[in-house]
């Protein structure tokens, strides 16, 4: 099927110096030459080099003055032949061109389609498709590096190189399946044994620098909880003031601040200020905290706030059955005031959490938690190993290294090839290698228009 051509702008809209419409597809350059005039056709003009001139409308009117270049397959962002428009910003211009290059044949593109078509056509494999995702979203620095180092294929590297593994030890074992007549000799386990043990541990490092790097792009999700008064929302004020946080509200809340976003370490740490939950007033209010209330579900870390100079009661104990099961961080807030709450008799009686004090007054400790948060989140991992991966990849590495495993505890020979080969199904599926369409309608309907 012969491939259309699709427009879109690829700056985000709104007031700015320039605006850039892209093209792709075959009929891009002739498109463009439809309402682009300058002193000779863009199709006459070296490819890659800028052309000044104007674009008119239908009436031959002129739009703008532009700035104007071609790309040829297969040098160009999608692998096909390409051009773009760049119009002074604002909407208006770029929205006329727009219109104006729909009316001479163009479609509008959809979310994610140029860096679709560049998968497709084979100029970039899934996982770097992902990662131009991961650079659009990076909201530190860390998550930024560790996103272009795999669209530079770091990751894809690694994963191919595992995959490559996987094959050989797969071919000697099914080579003995596939030809009894001629009598190929099984492999014996233990010549394999240390092959698969190898590539279980590094198929293992990899995953956890992908959980690890999904982490950077994704930011941890943390949770403030306590009775009232013990003072989270002081708390949370407390740490945004000092880390100069992105404050952004859930759509939906009639509160000002449910989210914030602040980094440590280049690690987003995203808090969500639960001290919004409250009975609601009205449908939308109730909507707004069914968010919160989920938000709270999936955050990857609790920090449950008492009021170290008050004891123990009922109140806190409720909360501590809501929190059965989560991880923890426990904060003895107003460490300021003379204490009646005591850290060792209360970690004796729950040896599994950790108690950090702090004021929300003085700041005291708050250094200390952003460093226990970061921690909690990534363990003994190194944040500058850290891979860029989405959660679907980090999902079909796990799937390979428990198949790796099942693989070598597995009875027989046709187990253990079996259990290989869905092993490097699941490495194949991370490289985009066997996706199928829905699969590329998730990955790509993520992406923002012009991309
Ligand atoms: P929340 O209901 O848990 O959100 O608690 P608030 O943040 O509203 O705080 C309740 C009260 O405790 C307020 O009067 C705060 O000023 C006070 N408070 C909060 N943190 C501290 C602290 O670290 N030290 C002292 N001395 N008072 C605090």
């Amino acid at each position: 099927m012969k491939e259309d051509t699709i427009v879109a702008v690829s700056t985000a809209w709104g007031e700015a110096g320039i605006a850039i419409l892209r093209l792709s597809g075959p009929d891009s350059v002739a498109l463009a030459d439809g309402l682009f005039r300058a002193r000779g056709k863009l199709a006459a003009s070296a490819a890659r080099y800028m052309r000044y001139g104007h674009i008119l409308d239908r009436e031959g009117a002129y739009i703008d003055e532009v700035l104007a270049v071609r790309f040829e397959a297969p040098h160009s962002y999608t692998g096909e032949e390409m051009a773009e428009i760049h119009c002074h910003g604002g909407s208006m211009s770029a929205q006329q061109a727009i219109e104006r290059l729909l009316e001479l044949g163009a479609r509008l593109a959809e979310p994610g389609e140029f860096t679709r078509r560049a998968f497709l056509n084979g100029r970039i494999d899934l996982a770097q498709a992902e990662s131009v995702l991961g650079i659009i979203r990076a909201r530190s620095d860390r998550a930024l590096s560790s996103a272009a180092r795999s669209l530079h294929g770091e990751v894809s590297d690694a994963v191919r190189g595992l995959r490559e593994r996987l094959l050989l030890v797969c071919a000697g074992l099914e080579a003995s399946f596939d030809f009894p007549e001629e009598d190929i000799p099984s492999p014996e386990r233990k010549e394999f044994a240390p092959t698969l043990a190898q590539l279980k541990e590094d198929a293992e490092t990899l995953h956890r620098k992908c959980r690890d790097g999904s982490v950077l792009r994704e930011g941890i999700r943390v949770a403030i909880v306590g009775r009232p008064n013990v003072g989270k929302s002081s708390l949370l004020n407390a740490l945004l003031q000092e880390s100069r946080a992105i404050v952004t509200a859930i759509p939906g809340t009639t509160r000002d601040v449910i989210e914030a976003v602040l980094t440590h370490r280049g690690v987003p740490i995203r808090l969500v200020d639960t001290a919004g939950i409250r009975r609601p007033s009205d449908l939308l209010e109730e909507a707004g905290i069914a968010q919160t209330l989920s938000a709270l579900r999936e955050a990857d870390l609790k920090l449950w706030v008492l009021d170290g100079s008050h004891p123990f009661g009922n109140e806190d104990a409720l909360v501590e059955e809501q929190l059965q099961g989560a991880r923890v961080i426990v904060l003895f807030n107003k460490a300021d005031l003379p204490q009646a709450l005591e850290p060792a008799a209360f970690m004796n009686l729950r040896p599994q959490l950790r108690v950090l004090p702090v004021s929300a007054k003085t700041a005291l400790g708050l250094e200390h938690l952003k460093e226990e948060i970061v921690r909690a989140a990534f363990g003994e991992g190194i944040v500058e190993e850290a891979c860029n991966a989405t959660a679907r990849q980090v999902e079909e590495l796990r799937q390979a290294v428990r198949l790796i495993g099942e693989a070598e505890g597995a009875e027989s020979l046709d187990l253990v090839a079996s259990c290989l080969h869905e092993s490097r199904s699941a490495l194949e599926r991370f490289l985009g290698l066997s996706a199928d369409t829905d699969l590329l309608d998730t990955i790509f309907s993520q992406f923002c228009l012009g991309k």
